[in-house]
This record gives C-alpha cells, structure tokens and sequence, in this order.
C-alpha cells in the first residue's frame, strides 16, 4: 500500500536533485525481448502502415522489444523501442503502472510498416478493427520484463555522443525538400573499455519492404542492429527519430555488391539499406565525444490533441479506434469531459505526452508521432507557398532551437503515435493547392488536425523550460 506521503517525499527528492545537479555516477543495462505475434490460422495477424487486409503469411526475421535503463544513483529511467507501427498511449501507462520502481519509462516505436497492426486502422477492412487484444497485452508484458532485466543488470558506464550526416541514404516525398539527415548515436563504455550498448537515432520510415510484403520482419532496422551488434560485441537500442514529410529509403544508391541496383520490396535491398544506415552509425561513433549523462532529469507534459481528422472520427464510431476522446476544452493543458454518445458530434480530443529529458548535458526531446524535418531545423518554405491554407500562420520554433545546446536527440512515435505534425504553414488540405498541384497533397489525412504541430512545439517547450538549465560551457 501506498502512504499519502511519499508522492509528496518524492517530489523533496526530486527537488534536491535538481539543487544539487551534480554528475554522478552513471550505470547502464541493457535487455531485449521477441515481441514477434505467433501466426495460426484462426488468430490472423493483419499488418500495419499501408492499406486495410493485409495479412501476415510466415515470419523473416523477429520483431523485438530493445530497452537500456539508466541510472544516476538517484533515479533510474528505461528508455524502450518496439519494432511496431506505433504503440499508443494507453499501453504506455499500463507499462509504467507495472513498472513503480523505474521513475520515468519512454517507450517508442520503430513505425515498422511490416508488423502487426497496434491501432486499429489495417484490420481485414475499413470497416473491422486489425488489433488483436491479446497480442497487445503480451507486448506489454515483454517489455515490462525487458525494464526489470536491464534494470537488473545497471553496471558503470561511461557516455559518448556522436553524429553523422548524409541525406542521401532519404527520400523526401513531399516539397519543400528537407531531410533530417543527421543520424545520431550514444556509446555506452564500461570502466574496463567494453562497449556496454549503443543507442542509435535515425530519421527513416521502416518500409523498404513496401506494401506488397506479407513477411513479419523489423525491417532495414533489424540488419542495421545485427552489423552494429557484431561489430561491437554489444546491445543497440535503435529508435527512429523525425519521420514526418516523408523521410523513406531513397530511390536509388542501394546497390548488391556488383553495383546493380536493388529496389524497394526486395529483402535485399532492406538489409544492404540497413547495412548503410549502420555504417553511418560507424561514422557517428567515429566522431562521438565524451559526454556526462547525469543527474537524470524528466519533464513529461500531458497534452491533449485535437482530433478534426475525419476518417479517424469515423473509425471512432465503427469501433475500429478504441481510444478514448475527451471534449476539446480550446486548451491543450486542460482535459475536457470524456465523450459520451450524445456529445459525440462536438470537437474531440486525444491525451499524449510531449517530453523533454535532461540527461546531464543531453537533451533528449521525446515526440508523440511524426514530427516534419522542417519543424526540426525551421526550414521553412519562404517565401509561403499562396496555396497554402493558412498562408500567415507564425512559423513554429524549431526543435534545434528548443535544445538548449547542440546535444540532443530526437526520439518520435515516442510513447504514441498520433499521426503527422505538419508545420501549420504547410497545412494544405483545401483549394488552390501548394505546388500548382490538382489535388491535397499526401500527408494530412494521416493527421489530427492543423493545430497538432503548434501545441507539440509549445508543449516541448514548456517541458524544457520545466528541465534545470545546463551549467558551464
Ligand atoms: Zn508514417
């Protein structure tokens, strides 16, 4: 049982951290589990992240729960990537209800399109939910042991921090071309010189498989984990970061070892993209510098999201979205009601979580879905397309400037996946349409609404403002 005290001894102790804010020592631990769904016959596995009824044939390679739990003494945060679509909130906060003893657990997916379907939308129809209930109570529950494991294992390590660049290994779908080809990494080292783990960030959808692939598989993700895991003889925990606009596997550059030209679909051309994206791992690690990651700070906001989106209005009423809505109270900090049938017409509201960790001198911004590269580094279209819908909109403050230092990672689908946050100047849903095109670009339909990317970016700006500013150089 739990005394009416302790959230209050809690916060004294949190309190007293931040007063004293001194490096500690940091310990690190690392554990995985197989979250693949077992296939038979009367259980189909319907798969996520293109159309509706495709069903799941055989398995290629495991899906996998990868989690590092870090510890500075005084708190101990988990930090999980599943190989799914996009778990959602509520299955976050029941694995934090199962894990007490961790202070802060992020779980964020991968957005594997070659996975069972978590949300709903990809069931055998429009019309028929694609979850199997079952299946996310096991996800669950693997990756609360895997947070019980690696939290069992804290050894001491030490951190470096490295970047590298090359936006020629994206493809970006969607002007104004900007890539976020920036792939970031944090080596974990033991006091006896062996890499402990790594932590890997890059910015690309898993889906060089495609749409017509009926395989379970992780993706190009899975061969970049297994090169990095056997060239450094250690657990990689691999997450992806700003996915929006639509940062995929490029067109061309994947080539076999003759130099022919693979293409997306082939179980080849996955692994040789997964083999680049590790060898640009490589080059981060190359350029990694020491970097203290304690005391271990959290500052997680709820926020709530507006839901005009109609087809996800309309998936709420078929039952094919179970999650629950709230009446949009105009606030993003103040949850509404809970929608009843009879209020079901009014303006809705989803609840997530914009968080913004201070790992010592790393930031670690941790974004609820599909953040656009433009909303990263405030590359703007400029001037403003005149076929834009809401052409004078302010222009958001990008999330390089939201860090307070040139240390940070970007982690997205962070404990959600609530779709695309487009800059609201790109916001392009009526006539006449950007670009000189016929008809509404790709990307809002897969959006809440056009207030999603400024709550998001107010609200991360809220969490660091919440974080005890950097000290020194
Ligand atoms: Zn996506």
């Amino acid at each position: 049982m739990k005394s009416p005290i302790l959230p209050v001894l809690g916060l004294l102790l949190v309190s007293s951290v931040v007063w004293a804010d001194e490096p500690a020592e940091l310990r690190a631990g690392f554990a995985a589990a197989d979250i693949t769904p077992e296939l038979n016959e009367d259980r189909p596995v319907w798969l996520a992240g293109y159309g509706a009824g495709r069903r799941a044939t055989g398995v290629h390679d495991p899906l996998m729960a990868r989690t590092v739990v870090l510890s500075d003494g005084t708190k101990r945060i988990g930090l999980v990537s599943v190989d799914l679509i996009g778990l959602q909130f509520p299955s976050v906060q029941r694995i934090r209800q199962a894990v007490p003893e961790l202070d802060y657990v992020l779980v964020a997916s991968t957005h594997n399109h070659e996975g069972p379907d978590v949300i709903g939308i990809w069931g055998p129809t429009l019309l028929k939910r694609g979850v199997d209930e079952g299946y996310l109570e096991l996800v669950e529950r693997r990756v609360v042991e895997t947070l019980k494991q690696a939290a069992e294992r804290l050894e001491p390590v030490q951190a470096s921090f490295g970047a590298a660049v090359d936006e020629a290994l994206l493809n970006d779908s969607r002007p104004p071309l900007v890539k976020d080809g920036v792939l970031r990494v944090v080596r974990l080292d033991t006091t006896e010189g062996r890499v402990a783990g790594l932590i890997v960030v890059w910015n690309c959808h898993p889906e060089a498989l495609g749409s017509r692939n009926t395989l379970l598989t992780a993706d190009f993700p899975a061969t970049t984990i297994e090169r990095l895991a056997a060239r450094h003889n250690c657990p990689v925990v691999y997450f992806s970061g700003a996915l929006g606009g639509l940062m995929a596997p490029p067109r061309e550059g994947v080539t076999d070892a003759g130099g022919r030209q693979l293409e997306e679909g082939q179980f080849e051309y996955a692994e040789r993209y997964g083999h680049l994206v590790a060898d640009l791992a490589d080059r981060a690690l190359q350029n990694a510098r020491p970097l203290e990651l304690t005391p271990l700070h959290v500052a997680a906001l709820p926020v709530m999201i507006p839901v005009a989106n109609p087809y996800y209005r309309a998936a709420r009423s078929f039952g094919v979205l179970l999650r629950e809505s709230f009446l949009w109270t105009g606030d993003f900090s103040r949850r509404g009601e809970r929608v009843r049938l009879d209020t079901a017409d009014q303006m809705t509201a989803v609840e997530t979580e914009v968080a913004c960790l201070r790992l010592g001198r790393l930031h670690v911004a941790a974004i609820p879905g599909e953040i656009y590269p433009e909303l990263v580094y405030g590359k703007y279209q400029e001037p403003v397309d005149p076929g834009a819908d809401f052409p004078d909109a302010p222009l958001e403050p990008p999330v390089s400037r939201i860090m307070p230092s040139g240390e940070w990672l970007l982690l997205g689908l962070a404990n959600d996946e609530i779709g695309y946050i487009i800059p609201l100047r790109q916001w392009d849903q009526r006539p006449p349409f950007t670009y000189q095109r016929i008809s509404a670009p790709y990307g809002e339909i897969n959006s809440c609404s056009s207030d999603v990317a400024p709550i998001i970016m107010q609200a991360l700006q809220r969490a660091v403002k919440q974080l005890p500013a950097l000290a020194g150089p």
